[in-house]
């Protein structure tokens, strides 16, 4: 019953990579046909193995006894060898009927090397950083008993506020779904059974991001477009991609619990997509629907999830209590319950586990190697942005004198939101340790000047004597890794505690000083950005944050990396993102950030895209193959392809990614004023020019409608075509479209 007409080219994809259950199908039903009821419903549960606070909490004994009997499905909060297979082997060797256990962790950005935060690796606009993190990570895991990670995050938002922006792509929906697809292939690489592989895990369906006022859990109200245009995209490209399963969200979707919402998990995921791996609940996300007011009780709850097309249930238990019930009373169907139970037999024999069940004891890695940590400094470097660099500021010469202030100059906090507890025996490299290493002849001084949040202000003055006597600063500033990820959600987007005033002191001494931010968002910088000559976005950049700091302070890396999310000025402008509507009285024609406040500047600090480079680019005018298309043309699949002259005209080598926007000006609903539909970062050497080649096709230039069953609308008319650096790309072209 696929019901929906989708861009041509990508409905392909879906079929290719999903319609196919692939070659276990026969086995997978002899399994059935020898299964009981209760060990069905087994199959279709998680239990989790250390506690995560909650009403889940940790069900290690339960998960024993329930893997002995042949009663459990999963285990999720597990992780090394010897752990895994101990319970690997009393679900293969005690229960009857043998079914191995898939063994599932929070890998969300690396195992033992930890990479930078998601949000950091979007602002690479380099999908092969997030492929290369997912390889990584999944070699480490994968070795250590780990079969399944949940990740990638694909929630698109326009709440800063919200923690879990950390997590995700940011707030364009075409590039978390690059990001989103290119995570998939590294976890999951083309072979399941390979042992360097992960199941991936595309979460949470659907429109997490849209909490209101980014408190999370909370409630989301979205049109179907919406749903379509902004939040569905990434998991239509993972699903492309061949992702295993998918995640529910905790918050509600137009009234409806994401838990519970039938429309996305089932009609739309398994029906119009074909998605033949399995859907999973988010911790406890099943019996939370009665707390949400939408199940009167546990029963009702197990059956509303499972209706809604939830096959397995993480951490509550109400379908294994009240499965049995429900299938006697006919409120759910055996052939329902053999579909669930088929999708997750699917995912063991994918990942082999009848043939090898258990990690190899003697060859699984143990922490972090020379080749994982060069890739994550490699990587983290590509994550940052450089955000402002007036009188040449950066980069920073080797000899000389430099202070290193701030709280996290000296700090390990450099791992962000979900690094894992495992993760800590490997303590990151700080920025002091790394600008010591990559200075030796520089004189380096150190002052915290401040906590992270607390607010005694007593240290600054020993931070502005350092200053005064040094050459250049380097002020390290921003948020804990608690203060970003789930559940950690702040109203006030300035730096915590005394380190503006820090800030503020040191701009006071007239001194060239710069600062680098480390944040799992977007922070305002209203109070000192003005008095700052320079400043670099790093994000939470991982294990070698403190190297990869290093090496575009000095000029070893030249930083390349473009804001996936816009910087607003101050908190009151949430939600501010490019990729909004126009009003039909512009505030200002020429800023598209259009409706406005009496009481500041309108717009935001930084826009989407935004990052400057140590040399400078000049970014032609788009050239066109065609300039006008029939409808009809691109439907069939053929593309229009679009050509971006690009020239270093700098003195050194650098990198520019090449953004392409489009716009739609009259269409029937009404469309973003600026919508990216390419990118390429390309990296030239001084004087050097390339031409960057983009293919539109139907899946940009058209758009989704209100219809509740999907209908893709691709119209006759003019589309606009910008290239540039940033989301503030001007150099424009008209193609028709006929
Ligand atoms: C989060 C998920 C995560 C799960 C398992 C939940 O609280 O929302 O993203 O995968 O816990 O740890």
């Amino acid at each position: 019953t696929a019901r929906a007409q989708g861009p041509p080219a990508s409905a392909d994809g879906a079929r290719r990579a999903q319609a196919e259950p692939g070659p276990h199908e026969a086995r997978i039903q002899a399994l059935l046909g020898r299964m009981t009821v209760d060990e069905k419903l087994g199959q279709l549960q998680q239990l989790a193995w250390t506690g995560a606070t909650g009403p889940g909490g940790g069900q290690t004994a339960a998960a024993e006894k329930a893997a002995r009997r042949g009663r459990l499905g999963s285990v999720l909060n597990i992780y090394g060898a010897r752990t895994t297979n101990t319970l690997q082997r009393m679900a293969v060797e005690k229960s009857r009927l043998g079914i191995p256990l898939i063994f599932g962790l929070d890998v969300i950005h690396g195992m033992w090397t930890t990479f930078p935060i998601p949000l950091a690796q979007a602002a690479a606009f380099d999908p092969a950083v997030a492929e290369r993190d997912a390889e990584v990570s999944a070699k480490e895991a994968r070795s250590n008993g780990v079969h399944w990670a949940f990740s990638p995050m694909m929630d698109v938002t326009h709440e800063p506020r919200w923690g879990r922006i950390a997590e995700g792509g940011g707030e364009d929906p075409y590039l978390t779904a690059a990001l989103a697809a290119a995570k998939t292939r590294g976890y999951q690489g083309e072979d399941l059974s390979s042992r360097h592989r992960l199941a991936a895990c595309a979460k949470h369906m659907i429109a997490y991001g849209g909490v209101e006022g980014g408190r999370d859990y909370n409630t989301v109200d979205v049109s179907e477009a919406r749903l379509r245009n902004l939040y569905l995209p990434p998991f239509k490209a993972a699903v492309d991609a061949g992702v295993a399963t998918v995640m529910a969200g905790f918050n509600t979707v137009s009234g409806v619990p994401a838990h519970g919402y039938r429309h996305a998990l089932t009609e739309i995921l398994k029906e119009e997509w074909a998605f033949t791996g399995f859907v999973v609940s988010d911790y406890d996300g099943v019996e939370e629907m009665i707390v949400h007011g939408y199940a009167a009780d546990r029963a009702d709850a197990a059956r509303l999830a499972f209706d809604a097309g939830i096959d397995m249930e993480m951490a509550s238990t109400t379908l294994n209590e009240y499965g049995k019930r429900l299938l006697r009373s006919g409120r759910i169907t055996t052939a329902h319950l053999d579909e669930a139970v088929a999708r997750v037999l699917r995912l063991k024999f994918r990942l082999g586990l009848f043939d090898h069940p258990y990690a190899d004891e003697h060859t699984a890695i143990a922490g972090p190697t020379k080749a994982s940590r060069a890739a994550a400094r490699a990587a983290a470097a590509r994550t940052m942005v450089l955000l402002k660099n007036e009188k040449s500021t950066l980069p920073l010469g080797r000899s000389g004198s430099i202070a290193v202030v701030g709280p996290f100059a000296d700090s390990t906090d450099l791992r962000g939101s979900w690094a894992g507890t495992w993760a800590e025996a490997y303590p990151p490299v700080t920025v002091l340790d790394a600008v010591k290493d990559a200075a030796p002849k520089a004189h380096i001084s150190h002052e915290r000047g401040v906590a992270a949040s607390g607010r005694n202000t007593r240290g600054i003055a020993r931070a502005v004597s350092a200053a005064r006597a040094t050459d250049v600063t380097v002020v390290v500033a921003g948020e804990a890794a608690t203060l970003s990820g789930e559940a950690a959600v702040r109203s006030d987007l300035g730096l915590p505690g005394a380190q503006e005033k820090l800030i503020s002191a040191i701009a006071d001494t007239g001194a060239p000083f710069v600062v680098v931010l480390l944040s799992g968002r977007p922070l305002t910088m209203e109070g000192w950005l003005d008095r700052t000559p320079a400043v670099l976005q790093a994000w939470h950049p991982g294990i070698e944050g403190g190297n990869a700091i290093a090496d575009v302070l000095f000029g070893t890396v030249n930083p390349g990396g473009k804001l996936p999310v816009t910087f607003p000025r101050t908190v009151g402008q949430i939600p501010l993102y490019y990729n909004h509507e126009n009003t039909g009285r512009p505030y200002d024609p020429h800023n598209h950030y259009t409706s406005g406040y009496l009481d500041l500047v309108n717009g935001p600090q930084f826009p989407f895209g935004h990052g400057l480079s140590y040399t400078t680019f000049d970014i032609g005018e788009p050239r066109l193959s065609v300039s006008r298309v029939r409808a009809e043309a691109l439907r069939k699949g053929d593309t229009v392809e679009v050509a971006v002259p690009v020239r270093n005209t700098g003195r050194r080598r650098g990198d520019e990614v090449v953004q392409l926007y489009i716009r739609d000006p009259v269409a029937s609903i009404v469309q973003p004023v600026r919508r990216l539909s390419g990118f390429r970062r390309v990296s030239l050497g001084a004087g050097q020019a390339t031409t960057v080649r983009f293919r539109l096709s139907a899946e940009e230039l058209g758009f989704w409608t209100q219809d509740p069953h999907g209908r893709f609308l691709l119209q006759k008319g003019e589309i606009q075509v910008f290239a540039g650096n940033s989301s503030r790309a001007h150099q424009k072209r008209i193609l028709t479209i006929i």
